[in-house]
């Protein structure tokens, strides 16, 4: 089936669906973006990834074309369009096109993607199996630089450290920020476990202002575990009960293995899996209706 892509207020065919070679988006990887999740027919956490996209879109001085309730509309539209009742959306805005110079202010009008198609998640095996990670040389962004709490579509800070990842055998990496603290993984929030706390690193620590991550921290309580920001160094993951990641797309997680340091017992542990499965639940339980 041809998927139906939502661009600038259109629902196009997907070989239709085509932006200029001038736009800031491609030029520069000037724009913002959101990952989101449909389960059971409705979307997760829809207003949390719209707040985020406008305080990114604020961040990088860039005026959303739509109103937060125009994008939400438009993301339930997508879906619809495609018959999406469990997948992924990816919401982007582009600057939009101008010339080839830098300067973001020759661009007039940002261009407005949606995308509304499968999931991308981890082999199934690597839940139960848990993953292996290393910890690589690229640093997180300068939080100075390049805020990591901005979603932007630069994400060639997070493709060289995946390369580095996946060159030494594994599908995630932890990133440390300038002074050496964990800032998160490539593509998903990290945490530790120690007793009945979760620890994670502080967004100022180089961490996205993950929506899984809030929702885990907003889990935590029902489940008599605590939670804390707390500044990690990799002594923390590497004596750590357990290790996991958050994200959109991942969900959560187990880390098994830090720079072929076994962590605790070396497959997934009992919190991580509880996790797991509260979150799930609650994940295709909530959620903006589609229908
Ligand atoms: N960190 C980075 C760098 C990400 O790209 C993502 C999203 N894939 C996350 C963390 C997790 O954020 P969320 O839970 O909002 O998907």
């Amino acid at each position: 089936m041809t998927m139906k892509i939502y661009l600038n207020g259109r629902l196009v065919p997907e070989n239709q669906a085509k932006v200029s070679v001038f736009d800031h988006g491609l030029l520069y990887g000037d724009g913002v973006f959101e990952g989101i999740r449909a389960y059971h027919g409705r979307v997760f956490k829809l207003d949390e990834h719209l707040d985020r996209l406008s305080r990114s879109a604020r961040a990088i001085d860039l005026k959303l074309p739509m109103t937060p309730a125009a994008l939400a509309q438009a993301v339930i539209k997508t879906c619809r369009a495609n018959d999406i009742q469990d997948g992924y959306i990816r919401l982007i805005v582009t600057r939009g096109i101008g010339n080839l110079g830098l300067n973001p202010y020759t661009c007039r009008t940002p261009q407005v993607i949606i995308i509304a198609g499968a999931i991308q998640l981890y082999p199934q095996k690597l839940y139960e199996t848990g993953l292996s990670v290393i910890t690589v040389g690229t640093l997180r962004n300068h939080t100075e630089a390049i805020n990591p709490r901005i979603k932007s579509l630069n994400y060639l800070n997070n493709i060289l450290a995946k390369i580095e990842a996946m060159n030494a055998g594994c599908m995630e990496c932890i990133m440390l920020n300038p002074q050496g603290f964990v800032a998160e993984a490539s593509g998903d929030n990290i945490f530790a476990v120690r007793g009945t706390t979760l620890l994670t690193p502080p967004s100022w620590c180089g961490a996205l202002e993950g929506i899984t991550r809030q929702t885990v921290m907003e889990l935590a309580p029902e489940q008599n575990l605590q939670v804390r920001e707390q500044v990690l160094t990799r002594y923390d993951l590497y004596t750590a009960d357990e290790v996991f990641l958050t994200g959109t797309a991942a969900e959560i997680i187990a880390v098994v293995k830090a720079d072929h340091r076994t962590i605790g017992r070396g497959r997934p542990g009992p919190v991580t899996r509880r996790l797991e499965r509260v979150y799930r639940a609650y994940a295709q339980s909530a959620g903006t209706p589609l229908a």
